[in-house]
């Protein structure tokens, strides 16, 4: 199974990404996460991309499509693929469309988390992850049982992303408002839409995703 996980940043993309990961063993293909890697390696992407992510504006369709496409040459036969932040505009949906078509793959389903956007400037600005393991947390609202230890692997090193402060936030939503959210139509003519009010608690959201992917 292939899905889209589609939301304005902070929407809960990667949080139930995460949950799918555990649960189901798929594989989670987020372009901001691999786009950061390149950042962190400096490597020609990376030095390309940097300023762009900076400002909360998008890096080009031809980088991330490729991106892309490398991790689905990796991936095992079988495996589901969790697109999480990927496809963010008209040609980017084309291009994965194709990437999977010539790999005989198909999406399954495209989930958007639909929320209130005066909510994602505290969601993103408390965001941060484990140093080790990447696991996602909140200053408010997923805090690890233990303060300082990591739920996941116990590691006790944290980050959190240049770009999630107030400003870059405001760019990446209107971003994501000019850009991503006018490929839903493209997946509505398909009938594989499903709307989840990201909203609700983590909980109730991964349990509104599970019933939408038990269903096919
Ligand atoms: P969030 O999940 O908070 O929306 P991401 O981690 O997905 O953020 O993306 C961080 C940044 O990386 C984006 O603001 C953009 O600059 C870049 N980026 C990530 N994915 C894409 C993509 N599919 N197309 C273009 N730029 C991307
Ligand atoms: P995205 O990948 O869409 O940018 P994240 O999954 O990283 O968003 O979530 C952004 C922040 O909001 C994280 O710190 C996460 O812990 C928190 N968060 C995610 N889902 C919820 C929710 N349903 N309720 C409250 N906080 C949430
Ligand atoms: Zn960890």
């Amino acid at each position: 199974m292939n899905i889209i996980l589609l939301g304005p940043p902070g929407a809960g993309k990667g949080t139930q990404a995460q949950r799918l990961v555990e649960r189901h063993g798929m594989k989670q293909l987020s372009t901001g996460d691999m786009l950061r890697a390149a950042v962190k390696a400096q490597t020609p992407v990376g030095l390309k991309a940097k300023a762009v992510m900076e400002a909360g504006e998008l890096v080009s369709d031809e980088i991330v499509s490729a991106l892309i496409g490398d991790e689905l040459d990796a991936m095992p036969e079988g495996q589901g693929a969790i697109f999480d932040g990927y496809p963010r505009t008209a040609p980017q949906a084309e291009s994965l469309g194709e990437l999977l078509a010539s790999r005989g793959k198909k999406l399954d389903h495209v989930i958007e988390l639909d929320v209130n956007e005066d909510a994602l400037v505290e969601r993103i600005t408390g965001r941060y992850t484990c140093a080790s393991c990447g696991k996602g947390y909140h200053d408010t609202f997923e805090k690890p049982a233990v303060e300082g230890t990591c739920d996941k692997c116990g590691g006790h090193e944290f980050k959190r992303r240049p770009d999630d402060n107030e400003e870059t936030v405001r760019t990446r939503m209107a971003e994501y408002r000019a850009k991503t959210a006018p490929i839903l139509p493209i997946y509505e003519v398909q009938g594989i839409v499903a709307r989840v009010d990201g909203m609700a608690d983590m909980d109730e959201v991964t349990a509104a995703i599970e019933a939408i992917l038990g269903k096919r």
